[in-house]
């Protein structure tokens, strides 16, 4: 029986590429590729001649039976995304569900991942994190999900595009105030910049230097102050009015 690769692609720099996920490519019997020609690139540039197949959000639950089909047959598939890891905040999730219940094989060969890239340059807490994806598109959907989000303790993490950025930047700001907040731009490309500040801070920064507004972006989000600090900072204060009270003062 043939295997699902879930293989991840570089997010710029080509060189992340693993000598694994490079190997797998070229051994599978078909590339299931978000972007056929996206993927034709990469493939190129291995100097790779692989049979490809599109599976994008549109066609993805169509696809099941015919990948099915084929790992039946023995072929082994890799699946890609334009760029990263595929499933997040990618297309797969419902092929790789499918197969699981059907009891395939899947294997996951690792890689980039912007959202893993960020974090671990950052300098805000990594022991716990919350994934968000993409925000909603429209202003009021946006605002209500930050809204929901304000109070977490974790770091919140977004992915963003440029067209979206500072309306985004701007939500954060009206709805979590001024924590702190690590903006990553372009990572592992040329212009990759780690941007830290407070919302309405990075938006000036934008409004200074227009450029600091292009590419992709990966927002991280300092947690909500944690409730236990915020209960010490408050039992100090009753106890500092109580020996005060008892002092007469
Ligand atoms: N599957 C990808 C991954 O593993 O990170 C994410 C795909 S998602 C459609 C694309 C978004 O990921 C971009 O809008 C941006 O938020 C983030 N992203 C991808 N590449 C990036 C990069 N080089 N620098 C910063 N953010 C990036």
């Amino acid at each position: 029986l043939g295997t699902l690769y879930v293989v991840a692609t570089p997010i710029g720099n080509l060189e992340d590429l693993s000598p694994r996920a490079a190997r797998v490519l070229g051994e599978v019997a078909l590339v299931a590729a978000e972007d056929t020609r996206h993927t034709a690139r990469l493939l190129q540039h291995l100097g790779l001649t692989v049979s490809m197949l599109s599976l994008h959000e549109h066609n993805e639950a169509a696809r099941v039976e015919q990948l099915d089909e084929r790992l039946a047959r023995g072929e082994s598939i890799a699946l890609v995304s334009d760029a990263g890891t595929p499933l997040i905040s990618d297309p797969g999730f419902v092929l790789v569900r499918e197969l699981r219940a059907r009891g395939r094989r899947i294997v996951p060969v690792p890689g980039a991942c912007a959202l893993v890239a960020a974090l671990c340059a950052a300098g805000l807490p990594t022991d716990r994190f919350l994934f968000q994806g993409f925000l909603p598109a429209k202003g009021g959907a946006r605002r209500q999900r930050l809204e929901g989000l304000a109070a977490r303790e974790e770091t919140l993490i977004f992915y963003e595009s440029p067209h979206r950025i500072r309306e985004t930047l701007a939500d954060i700001a009206t709805v979590c105030g001024n924590r702190r907040l690590v903006l990553a731009r372009e990572l592992t490309k040329s212009f990759e910049t780690f941007l830290d500040g407070s919302a309405a801070e990075l938006l000036a920064c934008m409004e200074a230097d227009p450029n600091q507004a292009r590419g992709e972006f990966v927002i991280m989000l300092a947690g909500a102050e944690a409730r236990e600090s915020v209960d010490a900072a408050s039992l100090e204060a009753d106890a500092l009015l109580a020996a005060l009270l008892a002092e007469g003062v």
